[in-house]
This record gives structure tokens, sequence and C-alpha cells, in this order.
């Protein structure tokens, strides 16, 4: 079923029973050219990719719980390619130019609003490091702005300019970043890859990884074996824990990362902002919540719930910039499971298996990534070969010390 305009008004007259389901709840068959483990952003876009361009249709996405529950469904719903280093930029440009064009390819309403995201400035330091972050992103086709305070203080006149621990300067507009529902983003691309007859199973786990003279031969699942020419692996915060069952030790840790939404309020936020001094970025739903996040919770865990001590810092980032967010009462908060890599950037990459394919390490930033890592992951699974936006995306980069330190933390998850 297409939907359209058109459709939603002949349904809407005759009490919406004309909807079927988004996508068939498949019975896992013996065997599939590619089985993608874990049922998140981006192993659903990757199914979509490798069945919408590059014609691999015999294809099963395995998801131990239900599409949606995993960090696509639990994310601040930013998205942005505000990146400096060679190795990412161009890889997050070519994410934002795909969601530009998302919902016309997989005809789904993801709610993509490039409502533009800002970093604020606090000091000159600060500033001449945006500039040249800024020069970096122009260089590779992106947009980027630098905003003086005047200009700040005309787009958004409420912020804490005056009487701030940490003023504000000005800000590193990028008017083409914004956000993007993020369930939706997992319904559009698993009905999309099911519409070209990929299976989506669900409630099924992966237990083990079948290998022989260095070949992976499928996966064990709660389900029983299912036998697979080439297996990705794309399982966000558990992916230390699965490819432990290939005998794997990854350079990732995993870790709590919350989210936080306020009772509606009237519009007051046009645009993302984030601070700049400490951890805390912040956007408007279209329902008037205050969607907003900050730091990581501190400590490894897999359980996805946080503590309170994160709760105080992050409302405390807010309150630096906007101080009448103390007045909004906090409506839900939840957490998820980050997969956080050494130098904060992902890895896509073949494994020492044969026919065994790795993507994970997405840190925070992985959502905005979703499309480019299922279309990378997608090619790399069809051709064998990286695609060029993410050949540096490597495993072994932790053992050559080619790493990709955007936030040059060196090897320390928890800043990253
Ligand atoms: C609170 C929070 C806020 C965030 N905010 C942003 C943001 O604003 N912008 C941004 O770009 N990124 C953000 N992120 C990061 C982003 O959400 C993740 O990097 C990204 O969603 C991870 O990829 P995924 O969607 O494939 O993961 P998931 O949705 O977690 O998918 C992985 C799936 O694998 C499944 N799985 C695990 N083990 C197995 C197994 N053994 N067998 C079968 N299936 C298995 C899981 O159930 C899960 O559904 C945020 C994350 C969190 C938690």
């Amino acid at each position: 079923m297409t939907y359209s305009g058109f459709r939603v008004i002949r349904e809407a007259l005759r009490g919406d029973l004309g909807w079927g389901p988004a996508w068939r709840d498949a019975d896992p068959k013996d065997h599939y050219d590619v089985v993608i483990v874990g049922g998140g952003g981006h192993g659903l876009a990757t199914a979509h990719y490798l069945a919408s361009r590059y014609g691999v249709t015999n294809v099963a996405v395995i998801e131990k719980g239900w599409i949606g529950g995993g960090n696509v469904g639990r994310n601040t719903t930013i998205i942005r390619s505000n990146y400096l280093l060679d190795g990412n930029e161009p890889f997050y440009e070519m994410s934002l130019k795909l969601w530009e064009g998302l919902e016309q390819d997989i005809n789904y309403n993801a709610m993509v609003s490039q409502r533009g995201i800002i970093n604020l400035i606090h000091s000159d330091a600060q500033r001449d490091a945006f500039i040249r972050r800024g020069n970096a992103m122009i260089l590779n086709g992106a947009d980027a702005e630098l905003l003086d305070e005047a200009a700040m203080r005309r787009e958004y006149p409420w912020l804490n300019y005056e009487d701030a621990r940490f003023p504000i300067k000005g800000g590193l507009a990028q008017r083409r970043g914004g956000t993007v529902r993020h369930d939706a983003v997992a319904w559009g691309y698993a009905r999309a890859a099911d519409r070209r007859g990929v299976d989506i199973i669900q409630n099924c786990e992966v237990t083990g990884f079948r290998t022989k003279n260095g070949n992976c031969l499928g996966v064990d699942t709660s389900r029983g074996f299912i036998g697979a020419g080439k297996v990705g692996v794309a399982v966000a915060g558990n992916s230390s824990r699965v490819m432990a069952l290939a005998g794997m030790r990854l350079p990732i840790e995993s870790h709590v990362l919350q989210a936080f939404v306020t009772e509606g309020l009237k519009p007051i936020l046009p645009g993302v902002i984030t601070f700049g001094a400490g951890h805390f970025y912040v956007s408007q739903s279209d329902k008037g919540g205050l969607v907003f996040g900050g730091d990581i919770d501190g400590y490894n865990s897999y359980a996805q719930r946080g503590n309170l001590p994160v709760v105080e810092d992050v409302c405390e980032g807010g309150m630096a910039i906007m101080p009448m967010i103390g007045r909004a009462r906090l409506l839900r908060m939840w957490g998820g499971i980050m997969d956080m890599s050494m130098d904060g950037s992902p890895i896509i990459d073949r494994t020492h298996i044969d026919g065994l394919y790795l993507n994970a390490g997405w840190c925070y930033g992985g959502f905005k990534a979703t499309p480019a890592s299922g279309l990378a992951f997608a090619h790399l699974l069809a051709t064998n070969a990286p695609h060029d936006t993410a050949k540096a995306y490597r495993l072994n980069r932790f053992e050559t010390g080619h790493m990709i330190d955007e936030k040059g933390m060196g090897n320390q998850p928890n800043l990253h």
C-alpha cells in the first residue's frame, strides 16, 4: 500500500478501516543471502539500501525485542553534519543529504524538520575553534554560519546573556540540521525494506555465530539456527556482548545516556541549541515538550535506565543558558545504551571471520548517521569494499593508531 494524501483522506472518510500492517510478521527461513542482527535504525536502513540500491532482497533483519525498542526510539532526535575531521564530515554530510530525500525514498512521513541547530559560543578561543570547524564543513559541501552575539540575541532573545557564568558570545549555526521523529524512522525503513521482500523477524535473539574454517555460516537464535551467506551485526549498545559470541573483544564500552521531555509548552524554541560550556542540547517537539539531554551517566551498564545525579547535572546545564526552564515540569525521562568507541567515531568494517561484518561504535551520535550508516554498511555487505565515505571507519585503527579523534580527547570513551 502506497501512502499518499489522497489515501489519508479516503481512510478518514471510512473510519480508517483500510490500513494494513506496515510490515509482515515474518517467520525465519532456513537460509538468507544476508542476515542483519539488530532491528534498530542502522540494521533496518541497511536492509532497505541492500534491497533498493544493491538488489539484494533475500535478507532478514533479526531483532531480539521489537522494532523501535532500542536507541532508535530513545534518542533526542537531533540530526546535523557539523563535524571537523575528514574521516567524519563527508560521511555525516552524506547522511544529511539522505535525510533530505528520505521521506520520498521510503514513502513515509518521518517528520524530517530542518529547523536548524546552533552550537553556542562562550569564549574567544571557542569562537576560533568553531570558525575552523565551520570552514571544514563548508569545504566538504555542508552549510555553516557564524553568528555574533547580536545575531544570537535577535534569534533567541530569552537566552541568558547577562549575569551568566558562561556568557553567550555567538553561535555556529547549521541551518540544514534539525530533528526527525525517531521511531518513525525505524517504522519507515522497516516498511520500505519489507515491501522489497526483506523478512523482519522480531522477538528473536541471536545467541551465537556458527563458523567453519574461518567462515561465518549463520546465527543461532532463540528461534533456531538461521543460515546466511553474510551476517552483518548492528546492535548498537549490545555490540560488545554480541561480538563476544564470535570471540571478539571490541574497543567499545557500553554507557547509559538519558533523555528528558517536559510538559507541553507554547512554541519557544525554533531550532536546536547546544550549550558550549557544558553538555546540554535541547529542541522543542511539535507537541510542545522540550526534549533535552546531556552527559552519559558515567559508568558501564547494559541497563536501559538512568540515575538521578545526571538528571541534576543535565538540568544545571539547561538552567545555565535558559533559566526559565526551571519553571517547566519534567514529564518523562528514559535511558538508552550507547556503544562508546575509544575515539568517539564509529566502525563499519569486515571482521577476521569471513562473512561476518560489524557496524558499531556510534556513541551519542548514531541517530543522525542512520541513513549513511545503512547505505555504507549495505555497500560493504554487497561489494565487500568500504563505501567511499566510510573508508576511515576501520576496526584496526585502534591497533595502528589511525584514530578519528574528533574531540581530541584520546582513548577516553566517557569524554566523547
Ligand atoms: C538518550 C539518547 C539520546 C540520543 N540522542 C541522539 C541525538 O540526538 N542524535 C543522534 O544522532 N544520536 C543520538 N543518540 C544515539 C543514537 O540513538 C544511536 O547511536 C543509534 O540509534 C544506534 O543505532 P540503532 O538505531 O541501530 O540502535 P538500536 O535502536 O539500539 O538498535 C540495536 C538493536 O539491536 C537489538 N539487539 C541487541 N542484541 C541483540 C541480539 N543478541 N539479537 C538480536 N537483536 C539484538 C536491540 O534490541 C536493538 O533493537 C542518542 C541515544 C540515546 C540513548
